[in-house]
């Protein structure tokens, strides 16, 4: 009996297990990295009073990705739950938690993009 000649496929996809976070991070959109580089933009978008549950149902949107984050506050204020809502490729699956040298790129990525893109140096002119 012969063994069968290992496969040799392509490279897989991010969906392979050899999960390469590099290439998930190159894809990120520009919003998303700046969200996962300076944080969210939280601004208020809905709030409500349950009366049924009384408790407060409160919705803040992020002004630059559109992610949510889902909060539910008691009639004292205590925070009851938080969750977040994600737009399409803002999530990179099978990442799970980022290392230290992926937040790194992360950081790398958002500044070269700011530094050869649209945002230039400030540069003062005086007009008097
Ligand atoms: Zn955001």
């Amino acid at each position: 009996m012969s063994q069968p000649a290992p496969k040799r496929g392509k490279p897989k996809s991010i969906q392979g297990k050899m999960f390469d976070v590099h290439t998930a991070l190159e894809q990120l959109k520009d919003e998303h990295l700046q969200c996962r580089d300076f944080g969210h933009s939280w601004r208020d978008y809905t709030a409500r009073w349950l009366p049924k549950e009384r408790v407060y149902d409160v919705v803040l949107e992020c002004t630059r990705c559109k992610g949510k984050k889902n909060r539910t506050l008691s009639a004292r204020g205590e925070r009851l739950s938080t969750s977040y809502t994600y737009q399409d490729g803002y999530q990179i699956k099978g990442a799970g938690r980022l290392d230290q040298a992926a937040r790194d790129e992360i950081r790398l990525l958002s500044v070269t993009k700011l530094v050869g893109g649209k945002v230039t140096p400030i540069k003062r002119r005086r007009t008097a």
